[in-house]
């Protein structure tokens, strides 16, 4: 069968390879799923492990099938799988445990061990190929009325842990009722995070440089938050307008911009970042006046990346109870399907040059 996958280490090496159909027996006490793939998303970080700056082949293999978003079918399950049947819609968590206690009691996003395993991106083969197999532990189903919204599964479950993440830490507040939240970049991440902070209840404002209207901004609006350019309004012109928010995320990819934030985040507030910056910049920031807000304010700053079957399921939850709110709005982040396997060079293209593209996807297989 047919797969996409690149030789680690060597920038551009993205390539269709012939791999051999995976087989239910290769998990052990009858607990695997073999998955038609049909759809995968790809991202910022596909593109980035084509140009090597990261990314592993498993132990023994030259390549990496890449890949980590993925939706399919259920073709076929071990004996003693309870979780999925055979007709299932299904996407995968990414994660594999390594040795840590995290990752013993299922919370493998958590890792404590500097070596990590993940489909598509580390040390294991992700889901751009026609089949996969997995352990039914790492299988999440896809409710059949959300299936148009198929490779949204996995960003949803970053978006999802990045905001309960901030709520589980806030229980140090004892009380922690948080009005305004500000989401930095109106990326599928940003987007994503919009609709769960809307779901709480919140006054949400998502920033991003374009101005209206826009793709960003018709979808912000569609899910009754507010769209910021900033290229229009200020940091300060918008504090002054909404209050200091009591949460920010941010999803910008920037590191300046992530610091820049620092700035103007309430008392008590929390500070999560989701970007993965790569890159080697540096920025000038007003250490003195940071350190002292940040003291005097009890502020939390919390990085957060991944998520565990746990945020998916809790993500599939926000994108159902959001398409009932909010009909037909998610399905506008799906904006640049490609056919077929055989198109990766097009794949690669979208991610590198298309600027408005919010999701890249490949057609694997039709139903
Ligand atoms: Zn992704």
């Amino acid at each position: 069968m047919k797969a996409v996958a690149v030789t680690p280490g060597t920038p551009n090496s993205v390539h269709l390879k012939e791999i051999e159909k995976p087989t239910l027996d290769q998990v052990a006490g009858g607990l695997g799923v073999l998955v038609r793939v049909l759809k995968v998303g790809v991202d910022a970080t596909d593109r980035e492990i084509n140009d090597a700056l990261y990314g592993n082949a498993p132990e023994g293999d030259g390549h990496l099938v890449i890949g980590h978003e993925s939706f399919g079918v259920v073709e076929a399950v071990g004996e003693h799988v309870k979780r999925v049947k055979v007709g299932d819609y299904v996407t995968a968590t990414v994660r594999r445990p390594g040795g840590s206690i995290y990752d013993l009691i299922g919370t493998n996003d958590m890792t404590s061990e500097e070596e990590y395993y993940e489909r598509g991106i580390n040390l294991r083969h992700g889901y751009l190929t026609e089949y996969f197999v997995e352990e039914a532990e790492y299988i999440v189903r896809v409710p059949m009325g959300l299936k148009h919204l198929h490779v949204l599964m996995e960003p949803m479950s970053c978006a999802a842990k990045a905001v309960h993440q901030a709520y589980e830490a806030q229980q140090r507040m004892k009380v922690w009722r948080p009005q305004v939240a500000y989401v930095l970049g109106a990326g599928q991440i940003g987007l994503l995070t919009t609709l769960v902070l809307k779901l709480r209840g919140l006054e949400v404002y998502t920033l991003a440089r374009g101005e209206a209207p826009n793709l960003k901004s018709e979808i912000v609006k569609g899910l009754e938050a507010t769209y910021i350019s900033t290229r229009e309004t200020s940091w300060d012109d918008l504090v002054k307008q909404t209050g200091k928010p009591d949460l920010i995320v941010d999803a910008t990819g920037s590191s300046r911009l992530a610091f820049e934030a620092m700035e103007h985040l309430g008392l008590n507030g929390v500070l999560v970042w989701t970007g993965i910056t790569g890159g080697d910049n540096k920025s000038e920031v007003p250490t003195d006046k940071i350190n002292l807000q940040w003291v005097l304010g009890n502020k939390l700053l919390l990085g957060s990346v991944n998520a565990n079957r746990h945020h998916f399921e809790m993500g599939i939850k926000d994108l159902a109870l959001g398409e009932m709110m909010y009909p037909e709005v998610l399905g506008k982040i799906l904006t640049n399907p490609v056919d077929g396997l055989e198109n990766y060079a097009e794949m690669m293209r979208l991610l590198v040059e298309d600027k408005d593209a919010l999701k890249v996807f490949v057609n694997v297989a039709d139903e």
